[in-house]
């Protein structure tokens, strides 16, 4: 087995040189060091890769090495740029000097061409067309991690976006909708990648700015991107061969305001369109479903539905005043009656709502009959069928009794929580698990012991 021991450098790799070659590209590992961590991983660099190693806003590549004499295939997960080398993160060691067959995940990378492409001419139709640089981009649908767990995507984040110093005017927008158009149907321009030695006098307009600081500029290799002669741009990343294969695009009204007045312009390209298709018209179907109407008539329904909300909204808390000044007399004509002591219990709907339009109501009287109300015992309790859950009161003038019945039904229910009315007046919980066993106990004690102490 002979050892290769140098490697392309980035700028040169297989990946840079031709976008289209996926697979069945045979290479050698140079080298294979283990990386510390849980798990252990692996970082190979082989002499030459068609992955492409993260870089110049387009993200690594995906795919598999083989190796050829045994046929194992391995896993790379990530591929990345350290000076001059790419290095690919694999699970396993690979002894150097075995000769491996690389496979890239074809329809992830040409998806992330699509876009990266697509940026390319939206910028510069940007730039020609209204003087607008692009101050950045990002690159939307790249798979994220939190703590090793992915993080699942919405169909929005699938959108890539460009920061400009300011928000585009809808007919802006509908102008160069219709030019990137035409660049990929009626005008498709030719994508052509020029290689140059840095050390080379700059004769073009591309700019050196964007090259990354630790790209090792005396022995790398600054690649220009060429779309027709539209632009001309240094970038390490791998494109398309033509401005037709972005395949369509789709900008987003959404525009949002970033860094005082910069905006970010949001757009997808490719096939991405059509699978966001494919998500708004199951959501339009459901929706033309559940409304039973027409696509053009779904925002008529969400607004009619919107406003009979808000009345029924006003006319449920109407009714629940209404029902709690009734409730207030009856319980303080109670407490003429049962020396100072009674309850209220609620099932199916007794909100905390509810209880507190009930307190509210008893004690603007309790406070204005002060005479007529010196001592007084109230326990209001509700119960929420929906949420298993209930709010629950302890209304009194003295401190010592709302401890003495909070300690009681606290030892009653285990998952009641609350406090106050330690110097008298209200005492206010929650009870977050209310079971049938609860409500029956509950119920019996406030019928039975509490009513008969006093
Ligand atoms: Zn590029």
């Amino acid at each position: 087995m002979t050892k290769a021991t140098t490697s392309v450098v980035v700028g040169q790799l297989a990946c840079q040189k031709d976008s289209f070659c996926l697979d069945n590209f045979q290479t050698t590992v140079i080298s294979c060091k283990e990386l510390k961590g849980t798990p252990t991983k692996y970082e190979v660099e082989l002499q030459d890769t068609i992955l492409f190693p993260e870089g110049g806003g387009q993200p690594s590549d995906t795919g598999t090495i083989t190796i050829v004499s045994s046929g194992d295939i391995i896993p790379v997960k990530y591929v990345y740029r350290v000076g001059l080398h790419a290095n690919h993160m694999v699970s396993q060691y690979i002894e150097p000097g075995t000769k491996v067959d690389l496979t890239v995940d074809s329809e992830k990378r040409i998806d992330y061409m699509q876009q990266h492409t697509g940026q390319h001419l939206l910028s510069a139709l940007l730039e020609s067309q209204y003087a607008l640089n692009t101050l950045s981009w990002s690159m939307g649908g790249v798979p994220k991690e939190k703590n090793g767990i992915a993080i699942e995507l919405e169909p929005s984040d699938y959108f890539n976006y460009i920061e400009l110093s300011r928000k585009l005017t809808e007919e802006e927008i509908k102008n160069v909708t219709t030019l990137m158009r035409k660049y990929i149907v009626l005008d498709p321009q030719v994508i052509t990648v020029k290689e140059r030695n840095p050390q080379e006098t700059v004769t073009d307009d591309a700019s050196f700015s964007k090259i990354p600081e630790d790209y090792d500029m005396t022995n790398g290799v600054i690649r220009t991107i060429h779309i027709g002669n539209l632009d001309s741009n240094p970038c390490c990343g791998t494109h398309l061969n033509s401005t037709a294969t972005i395949g369509g695009i789709l900008i987003s009204r959404n525009q949002t305001s970033v860094r005082g007045t910069n905006s970010r312009l949001y757009f997808m390209c490719g096939n991405r369109i059509a699978q966001y298709g494919e998500f708004a018209n199951d959501t339009l179907l459901k929706l033309k479903s559940s409304f039973s109407c027409g696509e053009t008539q779904i925002m008529e329904k969400v607004e009619q539905q919107k406003e009979q909300l808000q009345k029924s909204n006003k006319r449920e808390r109407f009714w629940i005043k209404e029902l709690a000044i009734l409730e207030a007399k009856k319980i303080l004509l109670n407490l003429k009656d049962i020396k100072g002591r009674t309850y209220l219990l609620k099932d199916e709907f007794g909100t905390l709502e509810y209880l507190l339009a009930i307190f509210k109501e008893l004690s603007s009287v309790l406070k204005e009959e002060q005479n007529n109300y010196k001592e007084y015992l109230i326990v209001l309790c509700g119960r929420e069928t929906q949420t298993k859950t209930g709010p629950l009161m302890i209304i009194s003038e003295s401190g010592e009794k709302i401890n003495e019945v909070s300690t009681k039904l606290s030892s009653m229910i285990e998952t009641l929580k609350g406090g106050g009315g330690k110097k008298g007046g209200k005492w206010q919980g929650k009870i977050s698990s209310f079971s049938n066993n609860d409500w029956d106990s509950l119920a019996h004690y406030l019928n039975t012991d509490y009513m008969e102490q006093h």
